[in-house]
């Protein structure tokens, strides 16, 4: 291509983000990403990396020293985990109730590892007696990996009882956390969780691109044992804690994503600032109330209510409404975005996600006058609401 083409510079619409993540992002959190940038190894950003790491270990209530953002998304700090943690030629446990699980399984088979799969169905949290019954049958399993939120369906496990189960039998617990963390209890050093993966995008509302993980002593007990190097020199934690330790220099191992780090600096601040406690009440608080009026307008919920999680609720598409149309329909007229669905799930049901900075009292009242709005339009409105 010789001549440039014709672009012209971007202005997002204006969204409401209720769906799955990304989350609403605050002024306050845009408005440090956009701060000058300044040299990844400038003493003034490492004393800010180095508090971004003590806001960290509060988000996951540990006082794991090897907790940081790993560089990407999510799905990077997902293979952080398993590749420093698992070696070819292990057994590993991984529970399977919706599509993270299916990640996790691929991420265990590509070391060559075998993975044995614990199965339950979309939208039921994780299945404490098949977990038990698949370590007395693989009582050698060097880890147990579970999702303690899932995002495709909206149901949350029993992180507590899952970890208790892996430490019975001796195996490492990896947790992805990445829709739990800021939006329902996850106690990382009270549960002793091994493993831990979280991203910026869901409940810290933050924009997406940095995962924030953390590694306990037995997880590192496993690393300085290992066989075989880490296959992958990026994610090998080794070198990369290098970059991000205080003591004895930091060594250039990677240019950190500068700005990105500044808006989950002022994202966790706003955390520590209400207060883990608050945050989580106040999910509980507005999905109660989203709850309600959902179920007013005729609508059912996917997960049983003990199961459900209050930033991601899944509700099942009325028998003969068009669901791709109601979500154009809250997108061209409300400016609001909910999920669709994936897999077996896939134009069966909504995610509406109340995660963060857009779990508010607004956002509620939004989404239930939209969706009543485009209900009504379809002619689906169960009974008349007032
Ligand atoms: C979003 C999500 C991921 C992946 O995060 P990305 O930032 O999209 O890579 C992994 N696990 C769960 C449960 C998620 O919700």
């Amino acid at each position: 291509m010789k001549s440039p083409p014709k672009t012209a510079a971007f202005n997002p619409p204006p969204r409401v983000l209720m769906g799955p993540g990304p989350s609403a992002v605050s002024e306050a959190v845009l408005a440090a990403q956009a701060r000058a940038t300044i040299g990844h190894l400038d003493p003034d950003f490492t004393a800010l990396m180095d508090e971004v790491k003590l806001l960290l270990r509060y988000a996951f209530r540990t006082d794991n020293d090897l907790t940081m953002p790993v560089s990407a998304p999510g799905s990077a700090g997902m293979e952080c985990c398993f590749v420093n943690l698992i070696e070819p030629g292990e057994t590993v446990i991984v529970c399977q109730n919706g599509v993270f699980g299916g990640r996790m399984k691929e991420n265990v088979e590509r070391i060559g590892a075998s993975c044995v799969l614990v199965e339950d169905e979309w939208g039921a949290p994780v299945d404490l007696e098949k977990v038990e019954r698949a370590f007395a049958e693989h009582p050698d399993a060097a880890a147990l990996a579970f999702v303690h939120a899932e995002t495709s369906t909206g149901a949350c496990s029993d992180a507590k009882a899952l970890c208790e189960i892996a430490r019975r039998h001796g195996a490492l617990a990896i947790v992805d956390a990445v829709t739990s963390l800021g939006g329902v209890p996850l106690e990382v050093d009270a549960w002793e969780i091994d493993a831990v993966y979280s991203g910026t995008q869901k409940c810290l509302s933050a924009p997406p691109g940095l995962s924030p993980v953390s590694f306990g002593a037995r997880a590192l007990e496993k690393i300085s044992k290992r066989r075989a190097r880490v296959q992958s020199w990026f994610l090998d934690v080794n070198l990369v804690m290098d970059y991000w330790s205080g003591d004895g220099g930091r060594s250039y191992h990677h240019t950190a994503p500068v700005n990105a780090i500044y808006a989950l600096h002022e994202a966790l601040r706003l955390l520590a600032d209400e207060g883990l406690e608050n945050s989580w009440a106040r999910h509980s608080r507005l999905h109660k109330k989203l709850r309600d009026g959902l179920q007013a307008l005729g609508l059912e919920f996917l997960v049983a209510e003990p199961h459900r999680l209050p930033q991601l609720n899944a509700v099942r598409v009325p028998d003969g409404v068009d669901e791709a149309r109601v979500r154009a329909k809250l997108l061209a007229d409300y400016h609001l975005e909910i999920g669709a669905s994936l897999g077996p799930l896939a134009g069966k049901i909504w995610r509406i996600g109340l995660m963060g900075h857009a779990c508010r009292e607004e956002n509620v009242a939004l989404c239930l006058r939209a969706l009543e709005d485009a209900l009504r339009e379809q002619g689906a409105l169960k009974r008349a609401v007032a």
